[in-house]
């Protein structure tokens, strides 16, 4: 791998930071880094479509999709600017359903739907998770069932972030109940306006909502499925690469400030950087926000050679939201009683950035596939060590 990666896209670069240093100054007030791509606020969307103006929400999309068709590091290289600068990130609707539409999408449902996608004004909640289906995703149950030329969607969807600001679901949903797990299910997409469609909010501690999703005799046209009907279980795993390509650099910012907090001398003139305790702590982060960027760097670069990365893919996933949870840990551990104030409250130091980026920091370990699921995956493939039985319990076999 050439590490000289700044060196060699110095243009790129430049570019960004021209149109971020003027987007910026509009974008709206209050996006934290909770490395959140999937519950992005109206005032995001505004910001949002302010980039898709300028074309920039396509940076990883292929020229024939409308967009800039950059190469994988360079996508990275746009993030992790977003993410210093704590503007809104692209979402999961830009990041993996307009790839996975691009490539398995049909003619029309590329000319209806990308360049909406790219302009801002189509979003997708993505609506994989059951209440009995998360880790385990191929037992999803909702029913899809084709009548005709039209389908009939029956069931629930939980956990699906988005859906207060999306236009469409990105729906999973099971259409042939008697074949193997993974071959019964299609992907649809379907306006979240369509009859018959339910939501309720669920508010969590990180302050993200999610919501669950409820189908009641949903019915929708044939066009609606994308890719063949069954197969859509082989477009929902093909589309995790790039979505697993998250910046670091938003950790990176808050180590940054930490260190400017320690620098600071209280009215005795003693700094926090005069303990030890303090410097060891803000050392090891450091080093650990240069490695996990370092992974990122060299899975973006596995991606655009065309290489094999599924067990990087877990890796990186596991780093990144791992390190998200160190360093907010630490840097509250670091701020003391104060650093539990919240988000602007008077006196919270570094803007209770810390303590948001720790409440936020817990979901993302479990969503887009718990961590333990990928270190299971990283044995298996990564180790070829044989796969885990799957206990099936009384419960499950009764449904
Ligand atoms: C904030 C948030 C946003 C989300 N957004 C979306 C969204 O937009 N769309 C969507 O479809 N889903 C979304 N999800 C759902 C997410 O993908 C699931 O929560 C995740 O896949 C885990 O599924 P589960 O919650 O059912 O946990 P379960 O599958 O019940 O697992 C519970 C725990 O058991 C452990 N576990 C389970 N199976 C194994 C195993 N085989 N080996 C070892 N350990 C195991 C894991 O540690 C896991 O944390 C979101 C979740 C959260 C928390």
């Amino acid at each position: 791998m050439d590490f000289d990666v700044m060196g060699m896209h110095k243009s790129f670069l430049e570019d960004i930071a021209e149109l971020l240093d003027s987007a910026e100054a509009e974008a709206a007030e209050g996006w934290s880094d909770e490395g959140d791509t999937r519950t992005l606020r109206n005032e995001d969307w505004t910001f949002l479509r302010k980039l898709g103006h300028a074309g920039w929400l396509g940076v990883g999309f292929p020229p024939e999709a409308g967009g800039q068709g950059r190469t994988a590091t360079e996508e990275l290289m746009f993030l992790e600017e977003l993410s210093y600068r704590r503007l809104p990130p692209l979402g999961s609707g830009i990041k993996f359903v307009g790839p996975a539409i691009a490539r398995a999408g049909s003619e029309e449902q590329r000319a209806r739907y990308l360049p909406g996608l790219l302009a801002g004004t189509v979003r997708f909640s993505v609506a994989y998770t059951e209440p009995d289906a998360g880790s385990d995703l191929a037992a999803l149950r909702l029913r899809g069932q084709r009548v005709d030329d039209r389908f009939v969607l029956n069931g629930q969807k939980t956990f699906c972030s988005g859906v207060q600001n999306c236009t469409h679901l990105w729906l999973a949903a099971r259409t042939d109940p008697a074949a193997e797990r993974h071959e019964g299910i299609s992907l649809f997409i379907v306006p979240i306006e369509t009859a018959g469609i339910a939501v309720q909010p669920i508010h969590t501690a990180t302050e993200i909502r999610v919501n669950e999703v409820f189908f009641q005799d949903v019915v929708i046209p044939e066009a609606s499925l994308v890719g063949a009907e069954n197969r859509g279980w082989q477009i929902m795993m093909s589309s995790m690469d790039r979505e697993r390509l998250e910046p670091v650099s938003g950790m990176a910012r808050l180590v940054d400030e930490a260190s400017d907090w320690a620098r600071q001398p209280d009215p005795d003139g003693y700094a926090p950087a005069c303990s030890e305790h303090v410097l060891a702590a803000l050392g090891r982060l450091y080093a650990e926000v240069d490695v996990a960027r370092l992974f990122a760097a060299q899975l973006a670069w596995m991606i655009d050679e065309g290489k094999r990365c599924v067990v990087e893919t877990s890796m990186a996933k596991i780093i990144n939201t791992e390190l998200r949870q160190t360093v907010s840990t630490i840097i509250l551990d670091l701020l003391g009683e104060a650093g539990q104030l919240r988000l602007d409250e008077i006196g919270a130091p570094l803007g209770g950035r810390a303590e948001r980026a720790y409440r936020g920091s817990t979901w993302m370990k479990i969503a887009g596939g718990a961590n333990e699921i990928h270190r299971d995956l990283i044995a298996t493939r990564g180790l070829g060590l044989p796969r885990p039985r799957v206990i099936v319990t009384q419960a499950q076999r009764s449904h």
